[in-house]
C-alpha cells in the first residue's frame, strides 16, 4: 500500500507530494527515511528541521560537522542583495535565525553592522539602496558621523562621505551554531554519522531505495544532497549537475584579545567583527584578486603553504590594527582559505533533482544566512505535500 501511494504521487510529479508518513499494512505507521548528505550549516539546519518534523533522519559528515565552508565563513547574517525576491528570503532566514537562537541559544550576536563610503559615487549608491531596502522592509538606515562614531567607539573611522547602519544584522560563531542545530537534531532522534562519505546513491527502477557510504549501506525514502562545492559530484549520479564556479575567500582569526567591537564593520578596506570570546575575524578582498601569484586558487580547491597563511594573516591584521588602534596586543592564530558553494547565477539551488525526484539539491551561497530559514522550508517540501511558491526562482530546472 505503501508503494501504491508512493507511486501515485510520483505520477503527479511532484517530490514535494510526498507523504511524512509510509502507511503499513493494519494501520501500522513507519516513519519516512530521509538521509541527508554533508554536516556544514545547511545540511544541520535541514536535519534539525526533518527531525522536528517526524522524519527518520541519518546524516553523514564526510569529514566533521562544519569542515567545509561553513568553518571558513565569515558568518555575517545580512539581507544586502540588489534583489527583491532573494532579499525578502533572506529576511525571513534573519526572522527564522531570531527565533532559532531563542530554542537553541545559538549565541549569535545581533548588533547589526555598519558601512562606510569614501567616494561621493559610493556615497550616492549607498543611499539609493538605503531608501530601497527601507521600503522593502530591511532597516538599514543612513546615519550621520556623530552616529557612526557611537556605534563604533573603537574604530578609528577617517574621513567618508556616507555611512549605514543595518541594526537587523547579526553574526556567529558558525562551528558553534552548527554543532548546536546537530545537537539538537540528535535530541530528536536523527542519527548523524561521521566520519562517513557518501559514495554511491543506489536505485531500485526509478526509485531511491539508499545509499552506501564508507560506514556501510543504508536504506532510505529520500535524499538531500546538501554538500557544499562536492554537491555536483554525487547529485550526478541523479541526473543532475548544478552548476557551481570557483570562489575562494581567506580570513584571518587572532587570539582572543579585549572586548572592542560589537558589530560587523565594513569599511572600504577592510571587514572584520569580533567573537564573545575575544576572537576577531577579518579580511580585505572578499574574493582573491586576479593576481598571477593567485592562478593556482582561481582555478580550483589548492593547499596554501603555512608561510603564506602567516603572510596574509600579518597583513590582514596590519590593516585591522589601523581601524581599532585598542587591539595593539590581538596576535594573529590562524588563516583559513575557504571555497563558497557558489552556484553560477549567485543564488541559492534548492529542489528536486530534475534526473531523480527522491534526490533534494540543496546548494548555496549566503548559506549562514539562508540555512535557518532553508531548513524550514525544504523539510516542509520533503514533509508536506506542498511546493513552497518562494522556492520558485531557485529550482535546480532553471539552468
Ligand atoms: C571566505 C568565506 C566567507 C563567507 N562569508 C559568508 C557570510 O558572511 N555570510 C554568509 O551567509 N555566507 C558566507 N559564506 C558562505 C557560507 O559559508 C556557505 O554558503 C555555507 O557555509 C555553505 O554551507 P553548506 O552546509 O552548504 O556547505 P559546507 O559547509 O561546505 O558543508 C558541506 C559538507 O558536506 C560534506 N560532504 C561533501 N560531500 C560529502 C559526501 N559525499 N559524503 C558525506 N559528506 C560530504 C563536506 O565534508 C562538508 O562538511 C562565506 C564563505 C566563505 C568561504
Amino acid at each position: 500500500m505503501a508503494i501504491e501511494r508512493r507511486t501515485f504521487l510520483k505520477g503527479m510529479g511532484s517530490l514535494a507530494a510526498a507523504a511524512s508518513v509510509n502507511t503499513l499494512a493494519f494501520g501500522q505507521q513507519q516513519k519516512i527515511s530521509v538521509g541527508v548528505v554533508g554536516g556544514g550549516i545547511v545540511g544541520a539546519s535541514i536535519a534539525l528541521h526533518l527531525a522536528k518534523a517526524g522524519a527518520q533522519v541519518t546524516l553523514f559528515e564526510k569529514t566533521a560537522p562544519a569542515a567545509g565552508a561553513t568553518s571558513k565563513s565569515f558568518a555575517w547574517i545580512n539581507a544586502f542583495t540588489s534583489d527583491p525576491h532573494y532579499r525578502a528570503l533572506r529576511l525571513k532566514s534573519i526572522n527564522a535565525y531570531q527565533e532559532l537562537d531563542r530554542q537553541l541559544n545559538l549565541n549569535i550576536i545581533w548588533g547589526g553592522a555598519i558601512h562606510w563610503a569614501i567616494n561621493l559615487a559610493e556615497a550616492e549608491r549607498m543611499k539609493a539602496s538605503a531608501a530601497e531596502f527601507d521600503q522593502a522592509g530591511y532597516d538599514a538606515r543612513m546615519i550621520t558621523p556623530e552616529e557612526l562614531a557611537a556605534l563604533a567607539p573603537n574604530v578609528r573611522l577617517g574621513p567618508f562621505d556616507a555611512a549605514l547602519f543595518s541594526p537587523l544584522d547579526g553574526h556567529m560563531d558558525p562551528v558553534d551554531v552548527t554543532r548546536k542545530m546537530l545537537d539538537a537534531a540528535r535530541d530528536r532522534g536523527a542519527t548523524i554519522v561521521h566520519p562517513c562519505e557518501v559514495t554511491v546513491l543506489r536505485f531500485k527502477g526509478d526509485r531511491l531505495s539508499g545509499v552506501s557510504t564508507t560506514a556501510g549501506d543504508y536504506s532510505l525514502d529520500r535524499l538531500v544532497i546538501a554538500g557544499g562545492v562536492d554537491t555536483p559530484a554525487l547529485a550526478a549520479q541523479a541526473g543532475y549537475t548544478p552548476p557551481l564556479t570557483h570562489a575562494p575567500g581567506i580570513l584571518i582569526h587572532t587570539k582572543p584579545t579585549t572586548a572592542l567591537v560589537g558589530r560587523v564593520i565594513e569599511s572600504p578596506h577592510i571587514y572584520f567583527k569580533q567573537h564573545r570570546d575575544g576572537r576577531i575575524i577579518g579580511t580585505d578582498e572578499a574574493y582573491a584578486p586576479d593576481l598571477p601569484a593567485h592562478q593556482g586558487i582561481l582555478e580550483g580547491p589548492q593547499e596554501m603553504p603555512e608561510e603564506i597563511r602567516a603572510m596574509h594573516g600579518e597583513r590582514i591584521l596590519g590593516k585591522i590594527k589601523d581601524k581599532l588602534p585598542g587591539a595593539t596586543d590581538a596576535a594573529y592564530d590562524h588563516l583559513t582559505l575557504g571555497f563558497r558553494p557558489m552556484p553560477q547565477d549567485r543564488l541559492p539551488i534548492v529542489g528536486a533533482s530534475p534526473g531523480n525526484s527522491d534526490v533534494y539539491i540543496a546548494v548555496m551561497h549566503s548559506g549562514v544566512t539562508l540555512a535557518a530559514i532553508m531548513g524550514h522550508y525544504i523539510s516542509h517540501e520533503i514533509m508536506q505535500d506542498d511546493l513552497i511558491d518562494e522556492l520558485a526562482p531557485y529550482r535546480p530546472d532553471r539552468f
